[in-house]
């Protein structure tokens, strides 16, 4: 199906990553300054090295995604679901438990097309694409709620960013969300499964046991991060199954994106905002190890 073209595009994307220079929050920029739609992914989440993960779920709901949910309440975790508005729309009943189990609800467009030159052309389209799910999530959230966007493959074009800023309901968004563990399989030169991509492992016939592999490998090189997972496929619920028990067992945290303090520095500045808790990086640097 797609898989080739995302694949594509991960490569595209990790091409990126080597050639954007995040700012680090070195300085405090000015009001004008802070872009909330960011022209280029935001890379860099802070959680690596920090014992603590974000999970994120991708192109859902969907009728997989209720186990999924069954999963995580087991665990206790709480994640962050970046919704499609056509299967939103499909499924509304799964998108409002998905709220209603505390999880946090993310834009991830309205029918996951790739946001290229196309949608320069035609901005129109792009504003439609992100207020597709704009209104079916907004109204599920609580008031004080934070938004977040993560561009469909990973792609996404510098333009695309003064559009979106320049709506005064749309420019809320944090975004584009990139991912630090989920992106791509990788073996050692002796067949160990070093990284897993969900997607990538069903396409291969693995089965949640060996992908599960990847995702724990990678996650404890880097000792926590954003995890790319999807809540979409028949082995959705049984991968969280294989990957959250043994990190909640090694004393991970688990966080919705709205609790990872890099991300604060993007948001649209309100003169009554509540300070979001610090996590993980912040005072001691590290959390529970
Ligand atoms: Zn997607």
């Amino acid at each position: 199906m797609k898989n080739a073209i995302f694949g594509a595009m991960l490569v595209f994307g990790t091409a990126m990553f080597c050639g954007a220079a995040q700012a680090g929050g070195a300085t405090h920029p000015s009001d004008d300054e802070v872009a909330y739609f960011q022209t280029k992914n935001i890379f860099h989440s802070g959680l690596v090295g920090t014992h603590t993960i974000a999970l994120t779920f991708d192109d859902g709901p969907n009728q997989n995604t209720p186990a999924v949910l069954e999963a995580l309440k087991a665990e206790g975790v709480k994640g962050t679901f970046f919704i499609v508005g056509r299967m939103a729309r499909a499924y509304p009943d799964i998108l409002a438990r998905v709220a209603a189990e505390g999880h946090l609800l993310g834009n991830h467009s309205g029918t996951h097309p790739l946001l290229g030159r196309r949608y320069v052309n035609h901005p129109e389209m792009l504003l439609d694409q992100i207020r597709q799910v704009d209104v079916l999530i907004t109204p599920l959230m609580a008031p004080g709620s934070k938004f977040y966007f993560r561009a469909p493959y990973g792609s996404w074009r510098t333009a695309h960013a003064a559009v979106l800023n320049a709506d005064p309901e749309l420019k809320k968004y944090v975004g584009p969300i990139y991912w630090d563990e989920g992106g791509d399989i990788t073996k050692s030169s002796d067949g160990y499964v070093l990284s897993s991509a969900d997607w990538d492992c069903w396409h291969r016939h693995w089965d949640a046991d060996i992908c599960a592999k990847g995702y724990l490998r990678e996650i404890r090189r880097h000792d926590g991060g954003v995890v790319l997972m999807h809540c979409i496929h028949t082995q959705s619920a049984a991968l969280v199954e294989a990957v959250v028990p043994p990190l909640v067992e090694e004393g991970y945290k688990f966080v919705r994106l709205d609790q990872v303090p890099e991300y604060k520095q993007y948001e649209t500045p309100t003169p009554s905002e509540p300070v979001v808790a610090s996590v993980g990086g912040g005072g001691s640097g590290t959390v529970a190890r």
